[in-house]
C-alpha cells in the first residue's frame, strides 16, 4: 500500500511539472513547422557561399582564374550570401517570439520543479534567466549564426 501511495504522488508530482507546458501548447501555438529547418538550411546555404568566396581567394592567388572571372564570381557569391542573410533576419524575426515563449514555459517548469533555484533579468536581451546558468539561451538563440565568419582568415 505505501508503494501504491508513491506511485500516487510520483504522478501528480509529473502532471503537475507537465500541465503548464501542455497548457501553454494550446494557448500558443509551436513555431511554424519547418521554419526551423528553414533557418538551419539557410545558415547552411550562407557558410557554403563563404567557403566559396573563401576558395575562390585562394584560387585566384594561385593564378587559377582571372582578375575579370574573380571579380564576377566573387560578386555573385557576395550578393548569394547577402540574400541568404537577409533571409536568415526574416526567419529569426519569425521564431524570436515563439522561442522566448517557450523559454519562458520552460523556465517556469524548472523554477517549479526545483531545477532553478532563482531567475534574473539577462544584461543583454533583458529576458528572464536562471541565475546559475553560464550563459542565456534567448541570446544563445539569438546568437545561432556566424558570428565572426565574415572576418575569419583565408
Ligand atoms: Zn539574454
Amino acid at each position: 500500500m505505501p508503494y501504491l501511495l508513491g506511485l500516487l504522488l510520483a504522478l501528480a508530482v509529473a502532471a503537475l511539472i507537465a500541465w503548464p507546458l501542455l497548457r501553454a501548447r494550446r494557448s500558443s501555438p509551436l513555431p511554424r513547422r519547418g521554419a526551423l529547418d528553414a533557418l538551419k538550411e539557410v545558415q547552411h546555404q550562407r557558410a557554403q557561399a563563404y567557403d566559396d568566396i573563401r576558395i575562390l581567394g585562394l584560387d585566384r592567388e594561385l593564378g587559377h582564374v582571372t582578375a575579370e572571372r574573380f571579380a564576377e564570381t566573387y560578386e555573385a557569391h557576395r550578393l548569394r550570401a547577402a540574400l541568404l542573410l537577409r533571409q536568415e533576419e526574416d526567419l529569426r524575426a519569425e521564431l524570436s517570439p515563439r522561442m522566448n515563449k517557450i523559454e519562458d514555459d520552460v523556465l517556469a517548469v524548472r523554477l517549479a520543479s526545483g531545477s532553478v533555484l532563482s531567475t534574473t533579468e539577462c544584461e543583454d536581451c533583458g529576458g528572464l534567466r536562471d541565475t546559475d546558468a553560464p550563459f542565456c539561451p534567448r541570446c544563445e538563440t539569438d546568437s545561432l549564426g556566424f558570428a565572426g565568419e565574415t572576418t575569419e582568415a583565408e
